[in-house]
């Protein structure tokens, strides 16, 4: 089958413009056969070459990308590694759901972090935490009150910290109060990315610039890319989003377009202005209308701010401008005393959700496993998918791959244009009714 939609890469991703230019691996550019084949390098697909890695010495393991790693969705993200689940519930199903959701991405956290430390990878790795934060006090009594309560029913540690501590740890006094959580890590996203690309076994390929464009599932799998071809009994699938163009979850996948900016570093003056010392990360209570924000190691504040159904997987370069604004007057006054300080870079990417918030992990035919659909949280649920695919497909017994899936199979949607509406309706809602959270 001919693969109908490719990743549209272009240069703006601000986590990698700040690092240094990195040489992108060879595409594949040869008629070549592999023991497995890993489509797709993010986490999903980086996790699964490393663990497969892992299991098959001996074998010979290929990962193709359509673009440069660091590039991708992600390397642009807000680079958070979230180990708690956004939704908790206080049942004691809901609580047993919990805590096997937060195993699988501490696991993740800890596979990462193994490997980050092993192999020296540059990527500012710290568990920070982060602060769940409300801007009104509607928001503190019905998201972080009872988030609060979730947490202590788990055994979590946090701290409920209340207006001036907020404005005390992060610079701003927009917020009411935040739930402090201690488990979650903070990166640069391109940097982490690129770095699990880089150190990957000697006994796995990966071939960048290497779009698949033609796919053939007779005979194991066989993909055609502008300059080469490639054969091999096993795939696994790891391009979130784009697995509908591989035949896979094909009326199951809603396609999100998240967009953030970084300012430039803060001068020395800046920062004695602004008062705060260390990096933080802060989410929002309500992720429609409200803001995600960082402080980084380099003193520059990342905002990620508006998300919009995006079923073509593109935002255009003036829509991008219009964000680069919005995001400024956004930064411009949740900082006032830092007036002037610029957004140096803007960009986009994609999430991919399912109506039930489940992951589309496992095995999709007899030689093909997928590890895609990461619902937004993919820094550890694809590198768990991954990981997990990788045990199943070799038979590993990992009684993780039995967590993952008791997180369900995505449910089924409507087939276009009854599926816009109804997404754009509920998004629609949820800025309307949390617009207190802005
Ligand atoms: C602005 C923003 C902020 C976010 N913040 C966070 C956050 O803080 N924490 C978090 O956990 N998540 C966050 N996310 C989501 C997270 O980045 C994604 O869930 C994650 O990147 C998914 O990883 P993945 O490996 O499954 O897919 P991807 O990173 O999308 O990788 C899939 C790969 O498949 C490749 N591909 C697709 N089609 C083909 C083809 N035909 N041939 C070859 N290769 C192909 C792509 O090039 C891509 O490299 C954010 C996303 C955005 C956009």
């Amino acid at each position: 089958m001919r693969i109908t939609r490719l990743p549209r890469l272009d240069n703006t991703n601000g986590w990698s413009r700040i690092l240094e230019p990195r040489k992108a691996n060879p595409s594949l550019a040869k008629d070549a056969a592999a023991d497995w084949l890993i489509i797709g390098a993010g986490y999903a697909g980086l996790a699964a070459a490393r663990r497969l890695a892992e299991n098959r010495p001996d074998d010979r393991i290929v990962v193709v990308d359509a673009g440069e790693v660091g590039e991708n969705t992600s390397g642009r993200n807000s680079g958070f590694a979230i180990d708690l689940p956004h939704n908790t519930g206080s049942s004691l199903e809901e609580l047993g759901a919990s805590q096997r959701y937060m195993g699988l991405a501490r696991t993740a956290i800890d596979y990462m972090e193994k490997t980050v430390i092993e192999a020296g990878i540059d990527c500012d790795w710290s568990r920070d935490g982060k602060y769940h934060t409300a801007v009104s006090s509607r928001g503190a009594s019905e998201v972080l009150e009872p988030l609060a309560r979730e947490l202590e029913a788990l055994g979590e540690p946090f701290e409920w910290i209340d207006k001036r501590g907020v404005a005390e740890k992060i610079g701003s006094s927009h917020f009411t109060a935040a739930v402090y959580t201690p488990g979650c890590v903070l990166m640069n996203p391109a940097a982490l990315t690129r770095g699990l690309a880089d150190t990957l076994p000697e006994n796995v390929i990966l071939y960048e610039n290497s779009p698949v464009t033609e796919i053939n599932y007779q005979n194991g799998v066989h993909i055609h890319t502008p300059t080469g071809s490639l054969r091999a009994p096993k795939l696994i699938l790891a391009v979130n989003g784009f697995a509908e163009r591989f035949g896979f979850l094909e009326q199951n996948l809603v396609h999100v377009g998240a967009h953030a900016s970084l300012t430039r570093p803060l001068s020395k003056q800046e920062r004695e202005e602004y008062g705060v010392t260390d990096p933080w990360g802060l989410t929002p209570a309500n992720a429609f209308a409200g803001i995600t924000m960082r402080y980084t190691n380099d003193w520059r504040i990342l905002i990620r701010q508006n998300l919009n159904y995006a079923p073509s997987q593109f935002t255009s370069i003036s829509k991008q401008q219009s964000l680069k604004r919005e995001h400024q007057a956004l930064f411009d006054d949740r900082f006032p005393m830092l007036k002037g300080v610029e957004i140096e870079h803007t960009w986009s990417g994609y999430l991919c959700f399912s109506k039930n918030g489940a992951p589309g992990f496992g095995q999709a035919a007899p030689n093909i496993w997928t590890a895609v659909c990461q619902n937004g949280v993919g820094v550890t649920k694809g590198t768990i998918a991954g990981l997990l695919a990788a045990d199943m497909a070799c038979g590993r017994d990992n009684p993780l791959i039995e967590d993952m899936e008791s997180l369900g199979e995505p449910a089924r949607i409507p087939p276009r244009p009854f599926v816009d509406v109804g997404v754009q309706a509920r998004m629609m809602w949820e800025l309307w009714t949390n617009r207190h959270e802005a």
